[in-house]
C-alpha cells in the first residue's frame, strides 16, 4: 500500500501551479453550453485543511498558497488574471481572512462545473477514497459526480469519448511509484487513440531522475505523432541540490524543486492567459535565485 498523502504537500507551489492552470482550462471550455465530462484519474481527498496536521507537520502551503495570498495582499500591482482567479477560487471556499481550507482537484472542478457537467474522480487509497466519499456527499451532486474506489490507469479510459464529445482528462498521480512515469505515458496514449479531440493535463516533478525528465518528452512525442497542439508549463521555486551541510550537521535532501503541467490539445488562449501568471508565480513563490518559468507550446 502506497504512504503518499496529499494531505502533507496541499497548497504547495506545485498545486498553486496545477490548480491555475486548471482553473484557466476549464474556464475556457465552460464557455460552451455542450456538457463537459471531467475525469480526475488521481484524485485525492478533495478538500484539506490546512491547519490540521497533516499540513502542518511539513507546512507546505506556507511556501504556496499562503505565501501567495500573503504577497497579494501587499502586492503594488493586481495579480494577473489567472493567479487573480485561482486565489479568488481557494478564498471562496474559506469565509474570512484565513486560509484555512484548501479545494483539491475535485473540488476545484465541481465548484466551477454545471448542472450539464460530469465529474469522474479515481481514488485508489481507501483512507483518501472514504474522505473524498465524505466530502462529495456533502454537495449533493446525485449522478453529476462519481467516486471511484478503482486504478485511475486502469478503467478511467471507459468514460472516453463522453456523449457529448467533451472531455478535461487530469493525470496527477503521486509518483511514488517508479512506474507511475511509464503508466502516465502509456494511459494517456490510451486515450488519446480512444478520444483524439480530449483534452489531456499532466502533472509530474521535475526532480534529479531519468524517468521525470523522460515523461514531458513522451507526452510531446505522442501529441506530435497524433497532429495534436501541446503546451508545457514549469515553476520552478528553488534549486534542487542537496543542501550544503556544515560539519556535524545531517544533509538534508529539499523539498520539490520544481514541477510541470504537460497539455495535449490545450484552449488556443492558454498560452497567453498564462505567461504573465506564470512570471508572477516565480517571483512572489522563489525561494532562491533559482526561481523560474518555462511555457512552450507547439503543434
Ligand atoms: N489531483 C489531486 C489534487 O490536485 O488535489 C491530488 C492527487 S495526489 C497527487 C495523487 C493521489 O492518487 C493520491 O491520493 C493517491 O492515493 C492516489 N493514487 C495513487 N495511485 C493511484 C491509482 N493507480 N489510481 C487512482 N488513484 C491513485
Amino acid at each position: 500500500m502506497f504512504s503518499y498523502r496529499h494531505a502533507f504537500h496541499a497548497g504547495n507551489h506545485a498545486d498553486v501551479l496545477k490548480h491555475t492552470v486548471l482553473i484557466a482550462v476549464l474556464d475556457h471550455l465552460l464557455e460552451k453550453d455542450t456538457a463537459l465530462t471531467v475525469v480526475d484519474t488521481h484524485a485525492g481527498a478533495g478538500l484539506y485543511r490546512l491547519d490540521g496536521d497533516y499540513a502542518g507537520t511539513s507546512g507546505e502551503a506556507a511556501e504556496g498558497v499562503l505565501r501567495l495570498a500573503e504577497a497579494a495582499a501587499t502586492a503594488k500591482e493586481p495579480l494577473p488574471d489567472a493567479l487573480a482567479r485561482y486565489l479568488a477560487l481557494v478564498r471562496e471556499f474559506n469565509r474570512g481572512e484565513a486560509l484555512r481550507v484548501y479545494p483539491g482537484s475535485p473540488f476545484v472542478a465541481q465548484h466551477l462545473l454545471r448542472e450539464q457537467d460530469r465529474l469522474k474522480l479515481y481514488e485508489l487509497h481507501p483512507t483518501d477514497a472514504k474522505t473524498l466519499d465524505g466530502n462529495v456527499a456533502q454537495l449533493d451532486a446525485g449522478r453529476r459526480i462519481a467516486v471511484l474506489r478503482e486504478d485511475g490507469f486502469g478503467s478511467a479510459t471507459k468514460f472516453l469519448p463522453p456523449p457529448s464529445r467533451r472531455a478535461l482528462v487530469l493525470t496527477d498521480p503521486s509518483y511514488e511509484i517508479k512506474t507511475d512515469y511509464a503508466r502516465t505515458a502509456a494511459y494517456v496514449g490510451d486515450a488519446l487513440k480512444r478520444f483524439a479531440t480530449g483534452v489531456y493535463a499532466v502533472w509530474y516533478p521535475i526532480i534529479p531522475r531519468p524517468e521525470a525528465h523522460e515523461l514531458p518528452r513522451r507526452l510531446k512525442t505522442l501529441a506530435t505523432k497524433a497532429g495534436k497542439p501541446w503546451l508545457s508549463a514549469s515553476l520552478t521555486v528553488k534549486s534542487s541540490r542537496m543542501a550544503t551541510a556544515l560539519p556535524g550537521e545531517t544533509v538534508r535532501r529539499p523539498g520539490l524543486p520544481a514541477s510541470g503541467m504537460f497539455l495535449i490539445n490545450p484552449p488556443h488562449t492558454l498560452a497567453a492567459r498564462l505567461r504573465p501568471s506564470l512570471a508572477r508565480m516565480a517571483q512572489m513563490l522563489a525561494q532562491d535565485a533559482n526561481a523560474a518559468f518555462t511555457l512552450e507550446h507547439g503543434g
